[in-house]
């Protein structure tokens, strides 16, 4: 339609397939399909053990971007067309992977993560909002064990080591008895006893009391709403507490570690170990206090069980989407899970055959994924700390582009949310954008280096000029893209993506031979945490160098001695500049990234640097999205973008 409804009418003028239709168009058995109403449903794990030696893995697509302007530039969007056009046009197997987005965004300033025109996930209003309920159940885990840590700190203040012995190991018919998690602590202390009556002295101040330094936590409570005043609180004001009144605040809950432990762990166990693995904080002597040790690991993943498989869902066009974890892409690793990978790469993959010649006559399918923000952040924590994780490389980048924002990068004035374009926007303006695809080609030099082939898609808006498309294509080619087309999927759907996704067929087709199967990381984990930052910032975001604070250094030195100085790192930094400045724009030089602090996520497996001052929970605009919603007489939902 002429001229593109909302998103939400799109949505809605669609009438969806029964999830049981998108599941057996993928051959998922109905004993593997957990159904949460009639377009949704959790997918369970066995999927792979059924699958993985019958079937290769699908080729790998990775949808990341140039740096955005606040508008979003179309990466979601993009990967719903790209996959429209492989399934729907190309007859191609192809699922997309995506994040679940937080309801902090939904109801604030960006809006939902579904896509948007003619390339969506639906139904839209079920994916932005509860879904089957993951976030939710990440938020019960995390305030499990942030309600865990404070009252262990209130028992170990009121208790002799004894007292506490006595009340933490529990009595059944007379008989004292450790619990699982106990025994599992038990034997990290080497203290190889199974009956509670046969502990020392020293060996039940060992297992009972953690002596937490409360100043040290690092687990924050959650909720998936962009409450700024809960940034910073005090709790333990009753009069019950006795006075253990403790400054903290909350995080949202996309920010939380759990969150991040969930998209990059491979299975249940893996999630049970990374969980259990989680430092809360720190002993008063300095030690690292883990889940696992004030027994908190088997609950969190006893919450998380069915949070675990993934949610299915379909595009407008009924191809099949997983929806799966949400970590924040400035603050976390912004991707969605291994897990939906692991999935999705065997159910879209072609069958092995006995018969080679008969084999070769089958296309493999296609996965395409995305990585939040520009390919410099996203793509860079999607190679170095997922794909490491997982052990899949992808088969080849596609990087969204938009006039919009090259002529951003390229000079034209800021764009703000919930105003009007500035006229260099609307008006063509070739220099604008020839000047901006600086930033582009950075974007393709950085992601070329994982080698891989970089394909730019070109998101198109009804006011980009040929001339501008024209230069982009021009410029993408210089800077070494394999191919750059221009994609029409918001205005016309599946059917205006498939110049796209024949390129991308043909890079995967063509370039087998040209780049390894190997996967090739940007640093390896034997050098130092401060060689780690610089490379990052000096070869992906173009910097002199860094600079560390004097509290960073005291932080590395402290996570060497504890064993931690061997993980990848992720460094939370601004979206809205190749650098840690939002306001350099195009591609700097000349920069020093600063960073004030690292943080452990042992759990999820990587250092947590801050270059810069970072939110961890938004906060609502004076006109917030929420501000546009209705309910209808019927329940239908208006004004939902
Ligand atoms: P990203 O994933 O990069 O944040 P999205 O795909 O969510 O970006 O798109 C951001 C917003 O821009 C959405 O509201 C979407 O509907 C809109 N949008 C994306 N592409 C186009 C386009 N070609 N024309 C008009 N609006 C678009």
């Amino acid at each position: 339609l002429h001229p593109v409804p909302s998103d939400i009418d799109i949505s809605r003028a669609q009438q969806p397939y029964h999830i049981t239709q998108i599941a057996k168009k993928l051959s998922i058995l109905p004993n593997e399909l957990d159904q949460y109403g009639h377009y949704k449903a959790k997918v369970s794990l066995d999927v792979y053990d059924r699958l993985k030696d019958e079937r290769e893995n699908a080729h790998y697509i990775l949808v990341a971007g140039i740096t955005p302007t606040p508008l979003g530039e179309g990466k979601s969007t993009t990967t719903m067309g790209l996959v429209q056009a492989l399934g729907g046009h190309l007859n191609l197997p192809a699922i997309a992977n995506v994040r679940q987005p937080s309801m902090g965004p939904t109801f604030g300033v960006k809006g939902g993560a579904a896509g948007g025109g003619y390339a969506q996930v639906i139904p839209m209003d079920e994916f932005n909002m509860h879904l089957t309920g993951d976030i939710h159940a990440i938020g019960a885990a995390n305030n499990l064990l942030a309600a865990a840590i404070d009252t262990r700190i209130f028992h170990e203040s009121t208790q002799s080591d004894k007292a506490l012995y006595k009340r933490l190991v529990p009595t059944k018919k007379g008989v004292r008895k450790f619990t699982p998690p106990m025994l599992k602590r038990l034997q990290k202390l080497g203290i190889e006893k199974t009956n509670p009556d046969d502990l020392t002295v020293e060996e039940i101040n060992k297992f009972a009391r953690l002596d937490i330094d409360p100043e040290s936590i690092s687990i924050k409570r959650v909720v998936d709403v962009n409450d700024r005043f809960l940034r910073q609180i005090t709790i333990g004001q009753a009069p019950t507490e006795k006075g253990l009144t403790r400054k903290t605040g909350f995080d949202i809950t996309v920010a939380s570690e759990i969150m991040a432990i969930l998209a990059l762990s491979k299975d249940l166990h893996d999630l049970r170990n990374r969980v259990g693995n989680i430092v809360i904080g720190l002993k008063k002597n300095g030690d690292p206090v883990t889940c696992d040790d004030i027994f908190c690991g088997g609950a969190i993943t006893a919450l998380l069980k069915d949070t675990i498989k993934p949610n299915l869902m379909q595009t407008l066009e009924g191809t099949p989407v997983f929806v799966h974890a949400g970590p924040f892409a400035n603050i976390s690793i912004g991707a969605s899970s291994v897990i939906a990978d692991k999935l999705a790469l065997k159910l879209a993959g072609k069958p092995k055959l006995a018969n080679s010649i008969e084999e070769g006559k089958i296309p493999n399918g296609y996965v395409v994924t995305e990585a939040g923000f520009d390919f410099t952040m996203g793509g860079e924590r999607f190679f170095n700390i997922k794909c490491r994780s997982s052990g899949y490389k992808p088969s080849a980048v596609v990087i969204v582009a938009t006039v919009r924002a090259l002529k951003l990068h390229g000079g034209a004035p800021d764009v703000k949310p919930g105003q009007s374009l500035p006229a260099e926007y609307t008006t063509a303006n070739v220099g604008l954008v020839k000047n901006g695809c600086c930033n582009l080609a950075k974007q393709i030099s950085n992601a070329k280096s994982y080698d891989v082939p970089v394909i730019v898609a070109i998101n198109q808006f009804e006011t980009d000029t040929p001339e501008e498309i024209a230069i982009i294509k021009e410029e993408a080619k210089k800077a070494g893209a394999f191919d750059a087309v221009e994609s029409n999927h918001w205005a016309k759907g599946g059917a205006g993506s498939i110049e796209l996704a024949n390129t991308v067929v043909r890079a995967c087709e063509e370039q087998t031979d040209s780049h390894s199967s190997e996967l090739k990381f940007l640093y390896d984990l034997n050098g130092t945490v401060e060689d780690r930052l610089k490379i990052i910032c000096q070869k992906m975001y173009g910097a002199d160098d860094i600079e560390l604070s004097p509290l960073a250094k005291q932080q590395i030195e402290k996570y060497i001695q504890h064993g931690f100085g061997h993980l990848p790192i992720c460094i939370a930094k601004t979206q809205y500049s190749l650098s840690h400045d939002p306001k350099l724009k195009g591609v700097p030089t000349g920069f020093k990234v600063p960073i004030r602090e690292v943080r452990i996520s042992a759990g999820a497996g990587y250092l947590y640097a801050l270059a810069a001052e970072i939110m961890t929970i938004p906060g609502l605009s004076t006109h917030a999205g929420f501000m546009n919603v209705e309910v209808k007489e019927n329940g239908e939902i208006d004004g939902l973008f």
